[in-house]
């Protein structure tokens, strides 16, 4: 048998994705004994490092950064009314709904279109939606029905905050978080003096009441984002200085006139806001730092009847998976929108200092979709031999573990438990075993995608060696215990990039 790791023997599914999650210990369905919350999964033990494995890799680029300062902020996910009837939720922020006259089903009406003629439905009005399932005699796909006429469904939350329930206090669950930074926006521009440009990041819950959740963490109800708002001058969003180091990275970019094409940043300047561009290039070289295939990624420019209402440009970042393509990032040019809209409504100003004036900024916003990635890295990554042996190939900054430990028999067990503490004490992360034989613990480690596996065996207790063995590659190497930490730090180190 010749094992070759480069290439791919069978097409991993959705449904070989949902299973691994499962039977792994990446994710639970919620409320799993009740039978569960559409919409909404819990993280295992395993999903939780690989969470925050992308979180890190994020931080490292969107925050940690030295082209203008980043203030890091972590807000409330229940929000007052006021803050929706400010941005526009309140009254935009819905998606057409058609419901099945017979067996009551309720379908977002959009994608039904999408689904049954291959159309873009996005950003029709109700009419348009209404004529189009007329004339294409579109029915109930479950019962075959006819389908009531489309009505508009706002996606929030509500709920009351305190004992009273009326209008004042009516509070919603925040459907981005974006909102939180720019209810902050004058406070940081107080405390940290907020010279433009800069940028206020946040990571946290977001929540819609999708019509129809699906396709396990595709569409969810409840769902994680990790957003930046970028505050410039206007003139800045044109000609932004930090976007010279990216203006020879390469990216694939759909424009809005149709036309696909893989071209320098410099090349896409004038046709692409700079900030916009500056953000593209650091998703693009996020996703490969997380083992998305660079070769699935493309940014689309989004024409204006899709957009979101506070958006004037919009560049999506889409993943290609087994079943199409689907956006994991947005990327909008929100111009001074959200800052004008909450300083009418709360009474009070939204500047910032540029130069010697005081300016409402302008606002480029990174939007990304936390669990879309992980399931564009779980697909993109996953193995099946064809014979039921599946390999993770998780990039070592998001692998669950660094390193797993096996004794080669029972009887090694000390010394391998001894070999465990000394290498999670030099700050490694650690998974021991020692059920089953040998090839079966390797196995279970490719599975769950540990790279690199430490065996203890007699020789072990002779010279004080151990084999360490390669996950993607299966090379063995043998080393010296007292240099094993450093050597598998050196590994992961040149598997990272
Ligand atoms: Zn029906």
């Amino acid at each position: 048998l010749i094992f070759n790791p480069s290439k791919k023997i069978s097409m991993v599914t959705i449904d070989d994705v949902v299973r691994h999650a499962l039977e792994r210990g990446f994710f639970f369905p919620t409320a799993e004994i009740y039978g569960g919350l559409a919409g909404a999964y819990e993280y295992g033990p395993m999903g939780v490092r690989l969470l925050e494995g992308i979180v890190n890799e994020r931080r490292k680029r969107f925050v940690f950064t030295v082209d203008f300062p980043v203030y890091e902020i972590h807000g409330s996910p229940l929000l007052p009314r006021a803050v929706f009837e400010a941005s526009g939720h309140l009254e935009k922020f819905n998606d057409p709904m058609v419901q099945c006259k017979s067996c009551k089903s309720v379908y977002r009406a959009d994608k039904l279109i999408e689904e049954k003629l291959g159309i873009d439905a996005e950003g029709l009005s109700l009419e348009e939606i209404g004529k189009i399932i007329k004339e294409n005699d579109i029915r109930c796909p479950r019962c075959g029905g006819e389908l009531s006429e489309p009505r508009r469904f706002n996606l929030m939350f509500k709920t009351y905050v305190g004992p009273v329930i009326d209008e004042s206090s009516e509070a919603y669950l925040r459907p981005e978080t974006a909102q939180n930074i720019f209810i902050a926006f004058r406070r940081v521009v107080n405390v940290f003096g907020g010279s433009l440009p800069f940028a206020i990041a946040q990571r946290g819950e977001a929540y819609r009441n999708e019509i129809s959740p699906r396709r396990f963490l595709i569409r969810l109800r409840v769902f994680r984002q990790m957003e930046v708002e970028l505050f410039t001058a206007p003139e800045q969003v044109r000609e932004f200085s930090p976007l010279e180091r990216f203006y020879d990275r390469k990216l694939r970019v759909l424009r809005k006139e149709g036309k696909e094409e893989e071209a320098r940043v410099r090349d896409l300047r004038g046709k692409i806001p700079d900030t916009i561009l500056y953000y593209a290039a650091l998703e693009s070289e996020l996703f490969e730092a997380i083992g998305i295939d660079p070769n699935k990624i493309r940014f689309r420019e989004i024409p204006e009847h899709a957009r979101p209402h506070y958006s004037s440009f919009n560049l999506d970042a889409e993943v290609e998976l087994s079943f199409g393509r689907v956006e994991v990032a947005g990327n909008a040019y929100r111009t001074d929108y959200d800052l004008k809209r909450h300083a009418e409504h709360a009474g009070i100003s939204m500047e910032a200092n540029y130069g010697n004036k005081r300016i409402v900024p302008h606002v480029t916003e990174p939007s990304i979709g936390i669990e879309r990635l992980i399931y564009a890295i779980l697909e993109h990554n996953l193995e099946d031999d064809g014979r039921g042996r599946k390999v993770l190939r998780l990039k070592p900054s998001v692998a669950p573990y660094d390193v797993a430990v096996f004794p080669l028999v029972k009887k090694l067990r000390p010394k391998a438990l001894e070999i465990r503490r000394m290498l999670s004490e030099s700050g490694l992360r650690v998974r021991y075993r020692d059920k089953g034989k040998i090839g079966k613990m390797y196995a279970w480690a490719d599975m769950i995608g540990i790279p690199l596996a430490v065996t203890v065996d007699y020789d072990t207790l002779k010279d004080g060696t151990v084999t360490i063995r390669d996950r993607d590659t299966r090379e063995q190497e043998r080393v010296h215990i007292r240099d094993l930490a450093d050597r598998i730090r050196e590994i992961l180190k040149n598997n990272r990039s």
